[in-house]
């Protein structure tokens, strides 16, 4: 059966009418679904249970339901969702003195297997649906109202998985979380990050979007990046940077590179500048990630005098540099640490089968 949520405006009304109910019907069941987020049609309190029931005779719900929350001393907080199919999903919500920020999942595991990620060590099982992605921002939102009593303020698509390798469910949840007669966020409040696919930059130029852009680079040396990431052999960073040359054009707006400081690995002043060399030809700020150690995984983070001689380096070639620390490192809630322990015990469990 189909996802109600999946289904336009025009397409419910068409139904309702069908059933003999009033048109209006179709705007207050879309309200429900898109402005409050529901996901049952039980919380449908204004609706008839006739009608109702026909709904749920003809269209599911693909939820993605909160199963578990862990909090990390430093107030960030890791929600495991539960999906239809039984898979769990994480998702992350980061409070912080100006601002209450939620990260959310693209996919059940990521394909892409960077190889000092936590996901990209799963094993990949499948795209989220655009209900499923919209889901995980509604919880996390009511969370932020509960503890904050105001929304969310910001939205980073920095979970688990690849959102350009899910794009049209990623662009219809971001649709319906930006719709005024929605959730009605401002996309301007909305980071998306992508390991770098060069058709998918150029589709996200030509739709115009309003979100902003995050490219993980980690490196400006194909050597070096194609052992991190080997998405980059059929991404290269010439071509990379001609989408990133064609975003720009297109949309006017600078992207972010985010670029994990790994210690003997991509953090040497030479390193720093391949990266300022390989920036001139945009606009655009750099994010240093602290890495986050991962169990069973040989990279350490950059050390401090390490970091700082990078910092200073980039700094000195007057780039717009921001160094960003982690959050929720105790429960496995920071950067790259989602890879969801809980199901990795039962795929092993069903391997042993
Ligand atoms: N697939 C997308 C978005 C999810 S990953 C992407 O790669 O951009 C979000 C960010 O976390 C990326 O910049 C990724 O490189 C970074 N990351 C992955 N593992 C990490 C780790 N162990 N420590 C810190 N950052 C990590
Ligand atoms: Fe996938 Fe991003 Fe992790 Fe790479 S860093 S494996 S693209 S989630």
């Amino acid at each position: 059966m189909q996802d109600i949520r999946e289904i336009d405006r025009k397409e419910l009304e068409a139904f309702i009418v069908s059933t003999g109910e009033k048109a209006f019907r179709a705007k207050q069941v879309h309200e429900w679904l898109r402005k409050k987020g529901v996901r049952t049609y039980s919380a449908m309190a204004n609706i008839p249970a006739t009608l109702r029931a026909k709904l749920e005779d003809t269209y599911s719900f693909h939820t993605a339901d909160k199963e578990f929350q862990s909090e990390s001393s430093d107030g960030t907080c890791k929600i495991a969702f539960k999906l239809n199919d039984k898979d769990i999903i994480e998702g992350v919500y980061i409070p912080s003195l100006e601002r209450t920020t939620a990260c959310i999942s693209t996919q059940v595991g990521c394909p892409l297997g960077c190889t000092f990620c936590a996901t990209g060590q799963m094993r990949y099982r499948r795209n989220l649906t655009s209900g499923e992605i919209f889901d995980q921002f509604t919880q996390l939102n009511e969370l932020s109202e509960m503890l904050t009593k105001s929304r969310l303020s910001n939205l980073v698509i920095m979970g688990m998985g690849e959102p350009l390798l899910n794009y049209e469910h990623t662009m219809r949840a971001i649709e319906w979380i930006t719709d005024p007669s929605g959730m009605d966020y401002s996309p301007s409040r909305i980071t998306l990050s992508t390991s770098g696919l060069n058709n998918e930059i150029r589709q996200l130029a030509d739709a115009n979007i309003k979100f902003n852009l995050a490219i993980s680079l980690h490196s400006a040396d194909d050597k070096i990046r194609n052992h991190l990431m080997p998405v980059n052999k059929s991404n290269p960073l010439s071509e990379l940077s001609a989408a990133v040359k064609y975003f720009h054009d297109k949309t006017g707006a600078r992207v972010t590179f985010e670029y994990l400081l790994l210690c003997n690995l991509n953090d040497s002043i030479e390193d720093a500048k391949k990266l300022a060399i390989y920036c001139k030809s945009f606009p655009c700020k750099i994010n240093l990630i602290e890495y986050n150690t991962v169990e069973g995984l040989p990279f350490k983070p950059s050390t401090p005098e390490r970091t700082k001689a990078f910092v200073e380096f980039l700094e000195s070639r007057n780039m717009v540099v921001n160094l960003r620390r982690s959050r929720g490192k105790d429960i496995d809630a920071a950067c790259g640490q989602l890879a969801n322990k809980r199901q990795q015990k039962d795929i092993s469990l069903e391997t042993q089968d």
